[in-house]
């Protein structure tokens, strides 16, 4: 019959309607090694101790910083073990009884008694044998046979039949070398735990249920180095170093969801005795581990689990109750207790290389716990379903599913209250009060249900072979007693009587011999029956053999998996690593091309800057270059109006030697000179020609005249050349836009003019009157008109009106061509001149040579003669 099979029930999970409790945690304060030392924490009651600072650590205002922490409970350094294990440990036990999931750590520093609190001394004894005494207490008498109930290998747990349970029992007694330990032979040394000197705890948990059978499994594994290794297990044997270093274990979810070691040993106890034995081999082989791994026991976890196995009796068979789900007619529970590696930082750790790494791998798994709790705190508060990082080292993966509502979680914080202790009791009390934040979920009750009637077949007995034998000797005999020789009748019934015992006594032995051969068959039969299960129990065994292997070998694989993820994982982080070194020199690089970048715009805008003003400061030097050869330009002008003038003057003496009208004579045509930034304006006219006695004003329109507006550079050139060439050019059919049906006039009348109050008076529309010539003015006037005055030879007012266009030239001044002069006379009535009035036609005789021409060969070096009526243009 195929052995039957069950789970470790599936625990409620964080569905809705489920309570949640804290974890609890406990603090206990160990006495100190010299009572005269120093302390930084005492308990002030049950539940609350005080954290003092180191006196160099003292604030400034010279107040001492305290820090009040709150816990279930606070066990002084007068408490018990005892005591301790009432608060801490019972109800765990209690509730282990109760099929629920317990885990009990302990956290602190090194030294500052973790093991003590957990383990403790034989005479003294922590947690742990206590728990182990108080376990057996309580099912005592309710034990199921060993092997009845027998791990799965797969977390799980089978039900054997009584005989098959035997049968095992033989095999494994017979049979060396298998996974389970063997009983040690009395006289053998039990370690520290050994039966001499050890004080049993006598508390049994009462409210058990008798209606169940129980069976007791426990297990020790250990986290060093974030690797898994059962420290029940036999070590791989080395023929030169002894022990090979152990291999590491592989953690695995069974198929409700809960962690377990893989492969790792799980041995039945039936007593406290046994559990201690496979306690002292495990610490043993911890020890031969340790030496072949070169580790240390302070940086690792260990962790002692025991799992109650129970499930309900029949009634009627007094035997395991069979349903055909079993797994809910078995109900596992699990109490882990685990002695944490010291929480100290890995600075303190004076460790150098191996011992670093180790060092800084077991603050990581303390780290990870720490990062797990503070999450399921946030997401408890938040609501956020953040991922717990679990995975993130095989401490916390293995216990994932007591925080995600498995099972009581509760903490034993212990702190060394040594003051120098102080910076990293801070830490640990800093975790403990985050950790009793976290809520888990509470476990509920496990309740058998029997659902179907047993189904299983009580096993046959020699005695159900045997048919009931009946034996009847027959009727009781007869007397006796011969009463005389002759009694006849006594002997007759004696003979009678022996006759028929004879022929029931061969009835009986042929009845004998028929049940002896329906007992031989029968026999037969069984042996038959028991060769075929030998055979098929072989085959089986060969076919669980052929399966071990395959297990060993896929096992092997996973390891190598394991290993080569470690290795993708190692190779990652240092990818990684790279990566973000590259990153940051490109982030270097990006920000040093910014930076030149910047710096090369700031010199740009710099030099712009430099260029603009040598731009400015040229300019500005050019501007004084011109002002000064203008100023020089007109020093040369004035010089030679100057000459021009003393030449004119002399002409003119030698005229009025001849002509006695001479001394009427007005001064020397004046050139008027006007200086404007960057032009020199010289109007010029010709009207002073008119007032020369002996030349006759010409007449109008037979002459015209031109005023030159003109740059100072033209008029250096034509100075210094001579050339037309030179002059400024004008257009003299140009004619300015009539379309606006206006003349601008620019009435020019130099200061001194004065009013003739005549009755004719030029009419212009438009005009701008100026008594002096500004360049601005002749830019929006198309006439120009010089009022001019002077004396005639009869010494009256003349006063002559000269017009003429303005247009524009190619230098961009204005020039004047005049083609119009109007000449204004006032004669007293008396007067009878009519020659000055009146011109005549002889006054132009061949031989004319006007002032201006005489002058323009003094100044030009050239003059232009030419026949009356033709036009003349002068340029200055
Ligand atoms: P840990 O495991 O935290 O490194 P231990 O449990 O080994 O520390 O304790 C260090 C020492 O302190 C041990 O010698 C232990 O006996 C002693 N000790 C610790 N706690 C107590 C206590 N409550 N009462 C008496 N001795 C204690
Ligand atoms: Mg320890």
């Amino acid at each position: 019959m195929p052995p039957q099979r069950g789970k470790t029930p599936k625990k409620n999970k964080n569905g809705s309607g489920s309570q949640t409790e804290p974890v609890e945690v406990y603090c206990r304060i160990r006495p100190l090694d010299n009572p005269d030392d120093p302390v930084c924490l005492k308990a002030v009651n049950t539940n609350t101790c005080i954290l003092t600072p180191q006196e160099n650590a003292i604030a400034r205002n010279g107040q001492v910083k305290e820090l009040q922490y709150q816990f279930q409970y606070v066990f002084d350094e007068y408490t018990s073990q005892k005591a301790v294990y009432d608060y801490v440990a019972m109800p765990l036990m209690e509730d282990l009884i109760k099929g629920k999931n317990g885990l009990l750590f302990t956290y602190g520093i090194t030294s500052s008694g973790k093991t003590y609190t957990m383990t403790g001394t034989p005479d003294d004894q922590g947690l742990m044998p206590r728990c182990l005494d108080v376990l057996f207490n309580s099912i005592s008498g309710l034990q199921a046979k060993k092997y009845v109930f027998k791990p799965d290998r797969m977390n799980g747990f089978e039900i054997q039949t009584d005989a098959d349970a035997m049968m095992e029992r033989q095999r494994r007694e017979i049979l060396p070398g298998l996974t389970t330990p063997k009983t040690p032979g009395r006289g053998r040394n039990h370690g520290e735990f050994g039966e001499h000197g050890r004080m049993s705890d006598p508390t049994r948990v009462e409210d058990i249920d008798e209606g169940n059978i129980y069976a007791v499994f426990v297990s020790y594994i250990e986290i060093y180095n974030n690797y898994v290794y059962d420290l029940l297990e036999e070590l791989p044997h080395d023929p030169i170093t002894g022990y090979k270093p152990p291999q590491s274990k592989i953690l695995r979810t069974d198929s409700n969801d809960n962690m377990y070691v893989m492969n790792c040993v799980e041995v039945e106890i039936k007593s406290p005795q046994e559990a201690f034995e496979v306690l002292y081999k495990g610490q043993k082989r911890r020890k031969v581990a340790h030496t072949a791994l070169n580790a240390e026991s302070s940086r690792s976890h260990s962790i002692f689990n025991i799992r109650l196995v129970q499930a309900p009796l029949d009634a009627n068979t007094d035997m395991i109750a069979q349903v055909q789900d079993q797994e809910k007619n078995i109900c596992v529970s699990q109490l882990s207790l685990v002695d944490l590696a010291g929480s100290e930082r890995t600075n303190r750790t004076k460790n150098t290389g191996e011992r670093m790494k180790e060092a800084g791998n077991i603050n990581q798994s303390l780290m990870v716990l720490r990062n797990c709790l503070e999450l399921l705190r946030e997401n408890q508060k938040t609501g956020l379903g953040k991922l717990v990082p679990y995975r993130d080292s095989k401490l916390t993966h293995l216990f994932k599913n007591y925080f995600d509502g498995d099972g009581k979680v509760r903490m034993v914080v212990c702190v060394n209250p040594k003051a120098i202790e102080y910076d990293e009791t801070i830490h640990v009390m800093k975790f403990a009060e985050m950790t009793q934040e976290v809520l888990v979920t509470k476990s509920q009750q496990v309740k058998f249900e029997i659902l179907e009637a047993p189904m299983i077949k009580k096993p046959p007995v020699i005695e159900d072979y045997i048919p009931m034998m009946t034996y009847s000797l027959g009727p009781t005999f007869p007397s006796l007693e011969v009463l005389h020789c002759r009694d006849e009748y006594t002997l007759d019934q004696l003979s009678d009587f022996l006759d028929e015992r004879n022929r029931l006594k061969e009835n009986l032995m042929i009845d004998f011999n028929r049940k002896q051969d329906q007992f031989r068959a029968q026999l037969v039969k069984i042996e038959k029956e028991y060769n075929e299960m030998k055979s098929r129990s072989h085959e089986s065994q060969s076919v669980l053999e052929k399966r071990e292997s395959y297990i060993q070998k896929l096992e092997s694989r996973l390891r190598s998996l394991e290993k080569r993820q470690d290795e993708t994982s190692r190779q990652f982080k240092e990818c990684e690593r790279e990566r973000r070194e590259l990153e940051s020199k490109l982030q270097d690089k990006n920000m040093k091309i910014r930076q030149e970048k910047t710096e090369k715009d700031r010199l740009r805008s710099d030099f712009r800057n430099r260029l603009e003003h040598n731009n400015q400061q040229w300019e500005k030097n050019l501007q004084k270059e011109r002002n000064k050869i203008e100023n020089e330009l007109e020093g040369q002008i004035n010089e030679k109006q100057h000459k021009l003038n003393m030449l004119r003057h002399i002409v003119n003496t030698e005229t009025d030697s001849d002509t006695p009208t001479a001394r009427f004579r007005t001064p020397a045509p004046k050139a008027r000179t006007y200086t404007t930034p960057g032009k020199i304006m010289s109007a010029r006219s010709e009207t002073d020609m008119s007032s020369v006695g002996k030349n006759p004003v010409p007449t109008p329109r037979s002459r015209t005249q031109t005023a030159t507006v003109t740059s100072a550079r033209s008029m250096h050139g034509l100075n210094k050349v001579g050339t037309p060439k030179n002059t400024p050019q004008y257009n003299p059919r140009h004619r300015r836009s009539r379309s606006s049906n206006a003349e601008i006039w620019l009435d020019h009348r130099p200061p001194g003019s004065v009013e003739l109050g005549t009755v004719l008076q030029p009419k212009l529309k438009k005009k701008k009157s100026v008594s002096k010539l500004e360049v601005k003015d002749t830019k929006e006037a198309t006439k120009y008109i010089l009022t001019h005055q002077d004396i005639d030879s009869a010494g009256e007012l003349e006063t002559k009106l000269i017009k003429g266009n303005m247009l524009p030239t190619a230098g961009g001044g204005t020039a004047v061509v005049f083609n119009d002069v109007e000449t204004l006379k006032q004669i007293s009535p008396g007067s009878r001149k009519r020659r000055s009035s009146c011109p005549q036609p002889t006054d132009y005789d061949g031989d004319w040579t006007d002032v201006e021409d005489r002058c323009g060969i003094a100044i030009e070096g050239h003059s232009r003669k030419r026949s009356r009526g033709t036009e003349k243009v002068s340029r200055v």
